[in-house]
C-alpha cells in the first residue's frame, strides 16, 4: 500500500457543521482535509429560484444570532446570504390546549432579527463556495470506508480508509459525520440514546396569508407544529417551512393524507393564524431520537455537530449547537496553535469535551422537559402551563432573558 496523504487535521464530514470547521482551522494555519461523501459540483450547483413550493428544500434550520456570528467571523456569510434566506422579526408560541401565549419581538431585545431560516442546502453551498477559496484539501465524492487506530509506526497519527482505496492519515480527526456516524461507531464511542416514538413531517407549503415574518410554534399533546418564514428570491411572503412532530401512528395517518386533506388538517392544526394552506410540497418524515455521545473525545479524535448529539427539533437548535462545538474546538485548537502544542493534545480535546458536554446537555435536558410538560393533559398541568406562558409574556425582563438566551446573545 502507498504512504497516506497526511495533514495536521482531517475532518470527515462536509455537512454545515463539519465545512465550518474546516474553513476555521484552516484559516488559524493548520493543514486541514475535509473528505465529504457528496460531490462539491452538487452542492456548488444554484438552486432554481423558488416560485413554488417544490423549489424549496425541506429541510431548513433557523439559524442563531450566535451562529450567524460564527458563520460571519469565518467569512462565508456574503456567500451564504447570496441565496434565499429570511430572517423573521418575532416568535409566537402558544398552547392548543388552552389560552397561553408566548411572543417574543427583535425589536423588545433591540435586535434586528430573532434568527433567519435558511434552506441546509444555502448553508453548505456557501461554505464549500467559501472552502474553494481557502487552503483546505477537499476530498469530495468519496465516504470514508475505514478506521485505523494510531501507534508508534505511525508516529502516533490515525489513519482513515476511502472507498476508493486512498489512505489519509492525521494527528487529529474530527468526525461530522452525522448522527448515523460511523467513525464513532469504529472508534467505540457509546451513546445514550432513546426514541421520542414520534416523526417529524417536513414539507413546505404556500399560504393565503403571509407570514408577518413570524415562526409560529403551536403546542399539542400529540407534539409540536412549527411553521418556520420562508422568503421567495421575488419577496412572496407567503411561504413556510413546516416542522409537524407527532407520535408515531397520528404522523403515519398525516402522511396517508391526499395533499387537500393535509392542508385541511394543517390549517386546523394552526388554527388558521395565516389563512388557507393553498399548496403543499412532497412530504418527508423522520423518525426522531434523542442520542448522545457518553464521551466526545478518544486519543485524536472528536466529534462535533449531530455525530456528538440528536435532539428533538422542536426548538430549532439541532444546528446551532453543532455550531457551538465549531466555536469551541476552535478556541481550544487556536489556543494549543499559538503554544505549540499538537492538534491532538489531550488537554486540548479534554478543554473541548468539558465546555461542550454542559451546554449540549442542558439544551438536551430543556428540550425534553418542554415536550414532556406539553404531552401532559392532566388539568393542573394545563392549568400551570398556561398560566405561566400567560405570565411569562407580561413579565418583559425575564421573557427577554430567555429569547436572548435562545438565540445565543451571549455567547
Ligand atoms: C426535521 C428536522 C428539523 C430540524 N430543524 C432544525 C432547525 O430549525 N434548526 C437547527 O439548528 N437544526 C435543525 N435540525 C437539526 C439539523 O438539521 C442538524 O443538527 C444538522 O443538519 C447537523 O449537521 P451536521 O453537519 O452535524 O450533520 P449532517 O448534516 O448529517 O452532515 C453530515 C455530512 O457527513 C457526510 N458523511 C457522512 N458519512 C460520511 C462518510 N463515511 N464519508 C464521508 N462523508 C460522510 C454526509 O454526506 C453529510 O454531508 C433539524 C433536524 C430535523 C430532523
Amino acid at each position: 500500500m502507498s504512504e497516506p496523504r497526511t495533514f495536521d487535521i482531517l475532518v470527515v464530514g462536509g455537512g454545515m457543521v463539519g465545512s465550518a470547521l474546516a474553513l476555521g482551522l484552516s484559516r488559524q494555519g493548520w493543514h486541514v482535509g475535509l473528505v465529504e461523501g457528496s460531490e462539491r459540483q452538487a452542492l456548488l450547483a444554484a438552486p432554481a429560484p423558488a416560485d413554488c413550493v417544490e423549489k424549496f428544500e425541506p429541510r431548513v434550520s433557523a439559524i442563531s444570532v450566535a451562529s450567524q456570528r460564527l458563520l460571519e467571523d469565518l467569512g462565508a456569510w456574503p456567500a451564504i446570504t447570496a441565496g434565499r434566506y429570511c430572517p423573521y422579526q418575532t416568535m409566537t408560541v402558544w398552547d392548543g390546549d388552552g389560552t397561553g401565549r408566548i411572543q417574543f419581538d427583535a425589536a423588545e431585545l433591540q435586535a434586528r432579527s430573532l434568527g433567519t431560516i435558511m434552506e441546509n442546502r444555502h448553508i453548505v453551498r456557501g461554505l464549500f463556495a467559501a472552502l474553494a477559496e481557502s487552503a483546505v484539501e477537499l476530498i469530495d465524492g468519496v465516504n470514508v470506508s475505514g478506521w485505523r487506530q494510531g501507534d508508534s509506526r505511525s508516529g502516533g497519527q490515525h489513519g482513515v480508509d476511502l472507498a476508493d482505496g486512498t489512505a489519509l492519515a492525521a494527528d487529529l480527526v474530527v468526525a461530522a459525520d452525522g448522527a448515523h456516524s460511523r467513525l464513532r461507531q469504529w472508534v467505540g464511542l457509546p451513546t445514550r440514546e432513546w426514541d421520542y416514538e414520534q416523526q417529524a413531517i417536513v414539507c413546505t407549503v404556500r399560504t393565503t396569508q403571509s407570514h408577518r415574518f413570524t415562526a409560529w410554534q403551536r403546542f399539542s399533546p400529540t407534539g409540536p407544529l412549527a411553521f418556520l418564514p420562508l422568503l421567495a428570491e421575488n419577496g412572496d411572503e407567503h411561504f413556510c417551512s413546516i416542522v409537524w412532530s407527532q407520535d408515531t401512528e397520528e404522523a403515519r395517518r398525516l402522511m396517508a393524507l391526499d395533499d387537500t386533506a393535509f392542508a385541511r388538517e394543517l390549517e386546523r392544526a394552526i388554527e388558521r393564524e395565516l389563512g388557507a394552506v393553498e399548496s403543499v410540497s412532497r412530504r418527508f418524515a423522520f423518525p426522531l431520537r434523542q442520542r448522545h455521545a457518553k464521551n466526545y473525545i478518544a486519543p485524536g479524535f472528536a466529534l462535533v455537530g449531530d455525530a456528538a448529539h440528536t435532539i428533538h427539533p422542536l426548538a430549532g437548535q439541532g444546528a446551532n449547537l453543532g455550531y457551538g462545538d465549531v466555536r469551541a474546538l476552535l478556541d481550544e485548537l487556536s489556543r494549543a496553535r499559538k503554544t505549540g502544542l499538537s492538534a491532538a493534545d489531550e488537554l486540548v480535546l479534554a478543554r473541548y469535551q468539558r465546555r461542550r458536554k454542559a451546554d449540549n446537555l442542558t439544551m438536551m435536558a430543556a428540550m425534553e422537559g418542554f415536550k414532556q410538560l406539553f404531552a401532559r393533559d392532566e388539568l393542573p398541568l394545563r392549568w400551570l402551563r398556561n398560566t405561566g406562558m400567560r405570565w411569562l409574556n407580561q413579565l418583559g425582563p425575564v421573557k427577554n432573558r430567555i429569547a436572548a438566551e435562545a438565540m445565543g446573545l451571549d455567547a
